[in-house]
């Protein structure tokens, strides 16, 4: 694993662990340019804003694409994130163009990148992202099943 991509998950996993603070499901992502430095970073707001759609990547997506300056295309650009991303989440990343798709801890009961539906690399599609999952899994698991732990009172 590249030392971009392990650091990224890193910048990416403390982000997740802000979102326990408003009371956020911790997830964190960060999108690289296409030269590795970060465009963007966000976490998870989808309580702190009631938005049903404000999950790190589609905030992430958003800012990078402010930040990077071709328009809405995120084309050589990387996006880094805790969890395996759900279909909404999959599908933002490849109408933005980035090159890759990078998580850290699947989630076999709604990710859309392999796990139960496979959103980005579906050959009918014209853009289909490279998608390397499992980096620092065991980090980004651990902090997800902690919050389910407490938010269960255990
Ligand atoms: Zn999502």
């Amino acid at each position: 694993m590249s030392p971009d991509l392990d650091a990224a998950m890193g910048r990416a996993l403390e982000l997740a662990a802000a979102a326990e603070g408003w009371g956020d499901t911790p997830i964190g992502a960060v999108v690289l340019g296409p030269d590795g430095t970060v465009l963007a970073e966000a976490a998870n707001e989808r309580e702190k804003r009631s938005d049903p759609t404000a999950h790190a990547e589609v905030r992430a997506l958003r800012a990078a694409a402010q930040a990077h300056g071709d328009g809405w295309r995120l084309s050589g650009c990387t996006l880094v994130v805790t969890l395996e991303p759900c279909t909404m989440c999959a599908g933002a990343s490849v109408l933005s163009r980035v090159d890759h798709i990078v998580f850290g801890a699947e989630d076999p009961k709604a990710g859309a990148a392999g796990s139960l539906w496979d959103v980005v690399r579906d050959r009918r599609l014209n853009h289909r992202p490279q998608v390397t999952g499992g980096v620092r899994a065991e980090e980004c698991g651990a902090l997800l099943r902690a919050f389910f732990r407490r938010q269960r009172g255990l």
